[in-house]
């Protein structure tokens, strides 16, 4: 089954459903070697970074799983003005960052008019650098106008592609055609656009994670974020079960086969909850890491779930150690801005 995935990129709903439910681990080995192979066919071993600034923990949503949704009224606000946004991004220029991914709840405070100065901002200072926006949804005018002003990517993932799931994951007043619409809009508005969703979230079935691989099969994002579900104290699904890394890794190998120039992080999330989960990720077909770069104190309020990583090879400072644990792996980090391969 994994040949016919690495031949043709695709297999029936019955086939998907034994390969990512299969105990055996002799699958998920040669999945990954199936997964680095086609990884290494389109980028080499190449990895490349992203500066992620986590420029606000406000949010005007409510989704059920999220840390900083708005009911959680332990959550640590703080947002970041313009000035320390820029100055994150110069110092994550001068480490070598090419991207910068500015990543937000939704907070009204980063009008388009703000968002649209920081980013010709950014762009004026580093034309060699791609910026990209994770700022939730936002009106087709709003997209447009931060398009215009520079922005090159927006990460927006569509967390379930099966409305029901995704009612359960989130209040009524957010649905999921109005997130699907947002990412069209995204699309044809010339942003490299990215989509995912949690691996293991509550009331997920293993059909709804077909239909998610269905869903971007038909969108066809440049980047695909996937992550396991941690739950997080603050929360009505604080105790949930937690997605686990085995799950998560089967379905990176799976997304490196079925989208093989797909650009594909190892998530924060997935080095949270493995000790060698980043590692592992880029074995199993994964090209991006995303370390943190805001300051500090943004980083410990910005808490999307429990025991979040944002120090040691998490972080910009710990740059050096990630270099050698990626190396060691075999692979190196690119200082290249990272587009999708054509
Ligand atoms: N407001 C932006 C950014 C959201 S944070 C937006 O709407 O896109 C980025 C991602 O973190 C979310 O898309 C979600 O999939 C993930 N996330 C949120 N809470 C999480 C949790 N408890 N466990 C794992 N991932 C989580």
């Amino acid at each position: 089954m994994i040949e016919k995935l690495y031949n043709t990129g695709d297999l029936s709903d019955a086939e998907l459903k034994s390969l990512i439910t299969s105990e055996d681990d002799g699958v998920s080995e040669k999945l990954a070697l199936y997964a680095d192979k086609v990884r290494n066919q389109h980028y080499g071993k190449k990895v490349f970074l992203r500066g992620l600034i986590e420029i606000s923990s406000y949010c005007k949503n409510d989704c059920l799983y999220c840390g900083i949704r708005r009911g959680n009224k332990n959550a640590q606000r703080c947002r970041m003005s313009a000035e320390q946004i820029l100055e994150a991004a110069d110092i994550g220029y001068k480490l070598g960052f090419r991207t910068f991914v500015m990543q937000g709840g939704e907070d009204a405070y980063y009008t388009d008019d703000l968002m649209c100065d920081i980013i010709v901002e950014i762009k004026n200072r580093y034309p060699d650098c791609a910026v990209t926006l994770s700022l939730g949804e936002r009106t087709y005018k709003s997209y447009k106008k931060l398009r215009d002003a520079g922005a090159d990517r927006y990460l927006l993932r569509h967390e379930s592609a099966d409305c029901q799931l995704y009612k359960k994951l989130h209040p009524a007043e957010m649905t999921l055609d109005n997130r699907v619409k947002c990412l069209y809009n995204l699309r044809e508005l010339g942003y490299q656009v990215g989509a995912g969703f949690m691996v293991g979230a509550p009331f997920q079935t293993v059909e709804n994670i077909i239909a998610d691989l269905r869903f971007l099969q038909e969108l066809r994002p440049q980047m695909i974020g996937i992550g396991p579900f941690i739950p997080h104290h603050g929360t009505p699904f604080a105790n949930e079960k937690g997605g686990t890394a085995e799950l998560t890794l089967r379905l990176l190998g799976i997304i490196r086969l079925m989208f093989p120039k797909v650009l594909l992080p190892a998530t924060t999330a997935l080095a949270t909850i493995s000790e060698n989960g980043r590692i592992k990720g880029l074995q199993t077909g994964c090209n991006v890491i995303m370390p943190n770069i805001s300051p500090k104190d943004m980083r410990d309020k910005y808490e999307l779930y429990n025991n979040k990583l944002s120090s040691g090879s998490e972080a910009a400072e710990g740059l050096e150690n990630l270099k050698k644990e990626v190396e060691s792996a075999g692979y190196f980090i690119s200082d290249e801005r990272g587009d999708a391969a054509v």
